[in-house]
């Protein structure tokens, strides 16, 4: 075998300490110490190197140990210390055998089969040193046996276990991280206590206390704090038994001396020693199965949110191709049948998503997101969606905001509505007399830039029995087996409720009387954004203009209907072109006083188109042009407008300001470009766009917005199928997308469109199916909206409002 050597630092250490340590006691005690430290700085020194080194290690301790026996000791000196490689290297190579050291120390039996090294080899070894002594210092063989034992033996065992402890890098690690200032004051003073025990010379059997003491020190502080609580206690108890007083002196036997009293010492500070490791082994297995528990927990949420995300995609394709389905001629029987595959598929896909929120908030993955948010418009629109249900069942819902909202609010309104869509749809499922109330209040907080929102739904419905109110917030729990069957829900809501709730760093409870009714509180800091000011009205009642002849150029038929209904509402007269080419070749041949150009269209885009009317020459190339884009960065907008266009409309535009627009530049009143324009496309989270569907609403009739939101609403089903299949790729998908985005955005359908928005800059993402299913998922809780705001009505939306009505229903047992 080749021999290497360990690295100079180790090797000089491992001399220095041994030979330190041993010239120390030797000087003391002489050959037969009653404490012997060296061994255990030794072993360790062993196991802590390659096997390969090891040679050179002993015979480095060996040499160590001859000079501090010739020096300090008594008798032969080279036999001695031979005695003690012998052990040192015994006790390390069956350390590796036996005890499958250097291995976590702490595991399994492990520490059972290192003690029993630790005390029987030095038998062996103090046997021949006795011979050695007998045969040439004529000492009593029993007696230098029991010495040299009792001091190798309890001496590799309490500073073995010590060292190992301290040289286990994990072990260090944890120890060190759970040190705070409150705990490392709280470990000094046991240690401190340990050791004035054992100082104590009135009540010597006051030493026993330190076992307690101890069992706290490990049960804190893992092995490292039982050794460092040991250690001081050594220092302690040496120190009192060398000045012939203490407790240790009176264990040893009567009239027996210092060494006994030693001896004593090291006995006593085995048993705690081992008493505290058991403890410490206990401990730590403790932690492994909490451990083991936690990541079985985290593997389980984990499955789940995989196993329903492979369950949603699918179903979310079964639901397109249904709805495409619903959308050709069918009898009236199969049109039954497809109804109720819709129903069915819908109310699967929501236990599915409350599954799916489930694992994602328990294995942590669910993100949260802090957007501005009004709280009247949040209570709004859970109003709209929660009264036509209480309606249903013959309640009353009211909400009171019970404190002024006058700035908006920073958080996760999204989440927020969801939980209190929860608890309300809970309080009017469970309540068929009476009525539900709302309270929503705003408190100050700690934090001058914090507040706390406090909710609270009151009912007064069948009310929880105290047992059940225990285990209400658990995952899957329903009062009986029969709620399932009568009213629906999958037990998982109050569950998501709790942890969206302290996921925003909240609290949520209940309280409740059988047969009077309940109340759920949540309360959550939110931040505070800006001050609101009333709604400026300018623009939305622009002063009629001069009816005006302006072209459209926009490839998308919903956006030339939409452009239409609004533009001719003003008494303008419209002509329409579904790309850049066909525009061009209109400017040519009539004359237009205005042209609205989308800057993204196929066969020639607007920004082309624009650059070539500018150099037709004549009339038409100095038409006014009002481009259309969805294009946020200002370095685009710059291009455009380089390229001719006199001004340029962020879509999804306001109502209010393209009026104003056209009249400007109609007019030939051209203003300077608006550059802040594209910020109305970072607005909150909602999902409507209030200002747009007003402005919508005072421009068509009702008929007329209603017609054109189905017709929307009708395309974009299909078209979220189409990108499922992705049949024509990621090009395919950007396509959809964007069609869905700008509609949508042109109705008022913010969240729609902002979803369409991210999905048509990152069409090759990989989580396009999850995408998707989002969107449709916006979709059904836009249409739920504004079925119940009465903007459109049961019957225009055949294809996609009827499923989702049916949906609540279903959940309401209705
Ligand atoms: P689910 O999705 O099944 O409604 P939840 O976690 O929301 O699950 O509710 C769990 C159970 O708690 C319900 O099945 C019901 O037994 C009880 N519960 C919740 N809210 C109320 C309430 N307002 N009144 C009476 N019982 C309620």
């Amino acid at each position: 075998m080749l021999h290497r050597s360990p690295p100079l630092r180790s090797l000089a250490a491992v001399c220095l300490a041994s030979f330190v340590l041993a010239a120390g006691l030797l000087l003391a005690f002489g050959s037969f110490t009653p404490l012997w430290y060296a061994n255990a700085v030794g072993v360790v020194a062993l196991l802590r190197h390659p096997r390969s080194t090891w040679p050179v290690l002993l015979a480095a301790i060996y040499a160590a140990n001859a000079l501090a026996f010739s020096f300090f000791g008594d008798g032969p000196a080279l036999l001695y210390a031979a005695c003690h490689a012998v052990e040192i290297g015994l006790v390390g190579f069956l350390m590796q055998r036996f005890a499958g050291m250097p291995g976590p120390l702490l595991e399994g039996t492990r520490f059972a089969r290192m003690a029993a090294v630790f005390l029987l080899v030095p038998a062996p070894s103090a046997a021949a040193a006795a011979l050695v002594g007998a045969w040439t210092q004529a000492v009593s063989f029993p007696d230098a046996f029991q010495a040299w034992y009792l001091a190798s033996a309890l001496g590799l065992l309490v500073g073995g276990v010590s060292l190992l402890g301290w040289t286990d890098a994990a072990l260090r690690k944890a120890f060190m991280q759970q040190l705070s200032r409150r705990r490392t004051a709280m470990l000094v003073g046991g240690a401190l206590v340990c050791a004035l025990l054992v100082h104590e010379r009135h009540h010597q059997a006051a030493i026993f206390l330190t076992f307690p003491l101890m069992f706290a020190v490990t049960w804190y502080f893992g092995l490292l704090g039982a050794t460092a609580g040991l250690l001081l206690t050594t220092l302690s108890a040496v120190i009192e038994t060398l000045q012939g007083h203490g407790a240790f002196t009176l264990l040893a036997p009567p009239g027996s001396g210092v060494v006994e009293g030693l001896e004593s010492v090291q006995l006593y500070l085995a048993a705690l020693l081992l008493s505290s490791v058991s403890l410490a082994v206990l401990h730590e297995k403790q932690n492994e199965l909490t451990q083991r528990v936690r990541s079985a927990a985290q593997a389980r949420s984990e499955f789940l949110a995989s196993m329903s995300h492979e369950i949603r995609t699918p179903l979310t394709g079964v639901l397109g191709m249904a709805d495409l389905l619903a959308a050709d001629e069918l009898t009236a029987r199969q049109q039954g049948y497809v109804a109720s595959m819709r129903t069915s598929g819908r109310h699967l896909l929501c236990v599915v998503n409350d599954i799916l929120d489930f694992s994602r908030i328990e294995s942590g993955r669910l993100e949260l997101e802090q957007a501005e948010f009004e709280v009247p418009e949040l209570a709004e629109g859970v109003r709209s969606i929660m009264h036509p249900l209480a309606a249903e069942r013959g309640i009353a819902l009211e909400i009171e905001l019970a404190s002024p909202f006058p700035s908006t609010l920073v958080g996760d309104a999204l989440r927020i509505r969801q939980v209190l869509l929860n608890l309300i749809g809970n309080a009017i499922k469970f309540t068929s007399a009476g009525g539900v109330h709302v309270r929503i209040e705003r408190r100050p907080g700690q934090e001058p830039d914090a507040v706390w929102l406090h909710f609270e739904v009151r009912d007064t419905g069948v009310g929880i029995e105290p047992d059940q109110l225990e285990r209400l917030f658990a995952p899957f729990v329903q009062a009986d087996s029969s709620i399932s069957r009568k009213y629906g829900g999958s037990g998982l809501g109050l569950a998501i409720s709790k942890r969206l709730v302290e996921r925003m760093g909240g609290r949520i409870a209940a309280e409740s009387t059988p047969g009077r009714g309940s109340v759920f509180r949540f309360e959550l800091p939110v931040g505070v954004g800006r001050f609101l000011q009333p709604a400026a009205q300018g623009d939305l009642h622009a002063p009629p203009v001069k009816p005006l002849r302006i072209l459209v150029a926009e490839d998308v038929e919903t956006n030339r209907r939409i452009l239409q209904v609004g533009l001719e509402r003003q008494g303008h007269v419209l002509a329409f072109a579904a790309n850049g080419e066909e525009a061009l070749q209109q400017v040519q041949g009539s004359d237009f006083d205005l042209v609205l150009m989308d800057v993204q269209m196929p066969v020639m885009d607007g920004v082309e188109a624009t650059r070539r009317i500018r150099r037709l020459g004549g009339r038409g190339a100095a038409v006014p042009i009002l481009g259309l884009t969805a294009n946020v960065m200002a370095r685009e907008r710059e291009q455009y407008l380089a390229a001719g266009m006199n001004d340029c409309l962020m879509k999804p535009f306001d109502w209010g300001q393209l009026v104003a627009a056209v009249a400007r530049h109609g007019a030939g009143l051209a203003a300077a470009p608006r550059r802040e324009a594209g910020a109305q496309i970072l607005a909150a989270p909602t999902l409507l766009d209030a200002p747009t569907l007003a402005a919508l609403a005072e421009m068509g009739d009702p008929q007329d917005v209603e017609a054109l939101l189905r017709r929307a609403l009708d395309s974009f089903g299909p078209a979220c199928a189409r990108m499922l299949e992705r049949a024509a790729g990621a090009e395919g998908v950007r396509r959809e997308a964007h069609h869905i985005r700008g509609t949508a955005g042109m109705l008022g359908l913010r969240a729609i469109s902002e979803q369409a928005g991210r999905l048509e800059s990152a069409p090759d993402a990989a989580d396009v199916e999850q995408q998707v299913v989002a969107l449709r998922e916006t979709m059904e809780r836009t249409i739920e909206l504004l079925l119940v705001r009465g903007v459109i009505t049961r019957s225009s939306v055949r294809q996609h409002g009827g499923a989702a009505t049916a949906r609540v229903q279903m959940e309401l047992g209705g």
